[in-house]
């Protein structure tokens, strides 16, 4: 007992210093911000940040801390130092307490918003909470408060009309923007099981980011409240073990409830964009990367709002966003949000807003404000995956000169002449960039797939597979973990940072797992199942199509025309070996199918090495003879423990292996 009280007591000594050197951190930015003021200096070094990061990478590795530990730590201290320069060119800071209102009470989702948006300088910022949305314009109109919160749209749930209709009345400027990721909790009085529970009190916006949840619940309903975090203290006053409350772990833990269960979200991805508000607008320096606001009208004839939007097109400008509502007595008239990046202080954008005034019937700015999504800088292994521009595709003689009509259109080239770029969670797959798509065949064990999910990452990998539903040839074989396997995949991913990519192998299962796989495969067993193809083709989620093994080019394309002509336009397509008469290696690796299908059609192309040698001694050159035909990236199969696999451990590389192929493809 002894040893570990000494031990914990060293603990808190190393915390100790380490808050301490967070503290010296921030006051030397903060002088760093005062220097760069009077050279007018970037905001950003961005060069310098990746720098940085690499050479905090090699230190931590010889103290034997993992790349992706000091990734993700560095670029929270960094993103607070920009959070300090951004405010203080606000001139935040400067004087006395500012008061921020918000609507709701403590613990709120935009008290939260608040805290991180202004976390450099809370010890000089007062929350004030109040009643309605409504409240919040009129606390900063009346000089009440000197900022206000308020929510704009949410992943989920879309806009939030109310605020839009707010903010075309109020005298205010939007001077600043905050995301805030969104994880909601059950929350209860005990720790009771799911089925016991009669009500749920939320925030109407709260319970229908949470409906599939709370509809799945047994005799269970949903009650509407003026708040989250009032809706915790509703079911602590009412003492009452059978209701509970959908808020933010910080509500439950602030109000004495019990947390029931994580993010009960229904989609992982779960942000709300909140609006900083202020009477003045911000005049904010052109070194920042800005967006800008404003509320629009067009007059009610033919392409009025064309013309507007041509106008911005021409200006080169961006858009993030394009809203509409009703106007108030004017029925189907509408007024347009538009946000786009870019700051009135730039030439360029006020010369826009001056011509737009004259397309336009009436034009609002509403501010120009630091834009919340910075890309993080990536350390070298990520930004090596960027790699070598891909070889164009010489257009192969006999295919190119073969003219006639092909069976399926929207696949074709012929259709579409450019590269589709498929985005997932950020990660494009399609361009000039080369993705590794890693993990095990199957997910087995929560540990097993943390173990590959951070070794997937450690490497440089971009997205983590891991089989749940497993089509094995044998019904005897291990036929993967169904649900319980993904849910240990979707929280490898999240904790990671990596998109996850799942097969499904029955239509009933496309909407479920579609819910937690950012990318659903169809193995190589059901390119040819129809009604799963159709299936995955009414899905919004990307589809990894493998090759049949007995499928000929025309026919894997016919099979990814399912796909696109149900209205599902990312598909990947993926070589994995077809059946021939030889048997030394599990199937053939047909690599001049790659620059084939690249001269065919304009989809993403990947190449899986391991499923056609199923062996792993031939993985690795085989993975690097793919690289050299031009697809756009791998897929491999890797296990902790290849000789304990409960499937296709024979083909997975050890971990060694893995980084070691990875090297070899990212430094070639
Ligand atoms: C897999 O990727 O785990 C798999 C079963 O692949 P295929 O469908 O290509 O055999
Ligand atoms: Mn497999």
């Amino acid at each position: 007992m002894d040893d570990l009280e000494k031990i914990r007591s060293e603990i808190n000594s190393v915390d100790e210093r380490i808050l301490e050197a967070l503290a010296s951190r921030r006051k030397l930015a903060e002088k760093i911000i005062q220097t760069k003021d009077q050279l007018g200096t970037p905001i950003r070094d961005e060069v310098r940040e990746e720098h940085m990061l690499d050479t905090l990478i090699a230190r931590g590795r010889r103290q034997g801390l993992d790349a992706h530990l000091v990734t993700r730590v560095f670029h929270e201290i960094i993103d607070d130092s920009i959070r300090s320069q951004q405010l203080h060119l606000l001139d935040y800071g400067k004087s006395a307490l500012k008061r921020v209102a918000f609507q709701g009470i403590e613990g709120a989702y935009s008290e939260l918003a608040g805290r991180k948006y202004f976390a450099p300088y809370l010890d000089q910022t007062v929350f004030v909470g109040v009643a309605t949305m409504e409240q919040v314009v009129n606390a900063v109109e009346d000089g009440d408060a000197d900022y206000g919160l308020l929510p704009v749209e949410n992943t989920t749930a879309g806009s939030i009309n109310e605020v839009y209709d707010l903010l075309s009345c109020a005298q205010l400027s939007i001077v600043g923007e905050e995301v805030l990721r969104i994880e909601h909790c059950l929350l209860a009085l005990d720790e009771i099981p799911l089925s016991n529970i009669r009500q749920i009190y939320s925030h109407t916006q709260a319970l229908a980011q949470c409906m599939k949840f709370v509809s799945k619940l047994p005799n269970c309903q949903p009650m509407p409240y003026a708040d989250s975090a009032m809706a915790v203290i509703k079911v602590r006053d009412e003492k009452d073990p059978s209701l509970a409350a959908i808020a933010s772990e910080e509500a439950g833990r602030l109000y004495g409830l019990k947390v029931l269960r994580r993010n009960v979200e229904d989609q992982q991805n779960n942000y709300t964009r909140y609006l900083v508000l202020a009477k003045k607008p911000a005049t904010i320096d052109v070194r920042i990367p800005c967006k800008t606001s404003l509320i629009v009208a067009t007059s009610h004839e033919e392409g009025s709002l064309l013309r507007a939007l041509t106008l911005l097109h021409e200006y080169k400008i961006n858009l993030s966003k394009l809203e509409s509502r009703p106007i108030p007595g004017m029925p189907f008239q509408y007024i347009f949000y538009i946000d786009f990046e870019g700051n009135v202080a730039e030439e360029r954008i006020a010369q826009a807003i001056e011509k737009l005034r004259s397309v336009t019937t009436s034009l609002k700015v509403l501010g120009s404000y630091p834009a919340q999504h910075r890309a993080k800088t990536s350390p070298k292994i990520e930004s090596l995956a960027g790699g070598p521009p891909e070889p164009e595709p010489e257009p192969s003689e006999p295919v190119a000169q073969k003219k006639e009509a092909v069976s399926y259109k929207l696949a074709s080239r012929q259709r579409k002449a450019d590269d589709t770029v498929i985005a997932v969670r950020g990660v494009r797959i399609g361009g000039p960039g080369f993705v590794v798509i890693a993990g095990p065949c199957a997910v087995e064990s929560r540990e097993q797939i943390h173990k590959c999910a951070r070794y997937v990452k450690e490497c440089g990998g971009q997205l983590l597979r891991g089989g749940c539903f497993k089509p094995r040839t044998s019904p005897y074989s291990f036929q993967g973990l169904g649900f319980e396997g993904l849910e240990m995949l979707a929280e490898a991913g999240r904790e990671y940072d990596l998109p996850v990519v799942t097969e499904v192998i029955s239509p009933a299962d496309v909407e479920p797992v579609a819910r937690l796989a950012d990318v659903l495969q169809i193995g190589a067993r059901n390119m040819q199942n129809f009604s799963l193809l159709s299936e995955v083709g009414r899905s919004k989620r990307p589809v990894l199509l493998k090759r049949g093994m007995m499928s000929t080019m025309e026919e894997f394309l016919n099979a990814a025309e399912y796909i696109l002509d149900r209205g599902n336009h990312q598909v990947i397509l993926c070589e994995r070996g077809i059946r021939t008469f030889e048997t030394a290696t599990r199937n053939t690796l047909d690599l001049g199918s790659i620059p084939i299908l690249r001269s065919l059609t304009h989809l993403p192309i990947m190449v899986d090495p391991s499923h056609a040698a199923g062996r792993r001694d031939l993985v690795i050159p085989l993975a690097l003879a793919a690289h050299a035909v031009g697809p756009h990236g791998l897929v491999v199969e890797i296990h902790p423990e290849p000789e304990k696999a409960l499937s296709d451990g024979p083909q997975s590389l050890r971990f060694s292996d893995f980084a070691d192929l990875m090297r070899r493809i990212y430094q070639t």
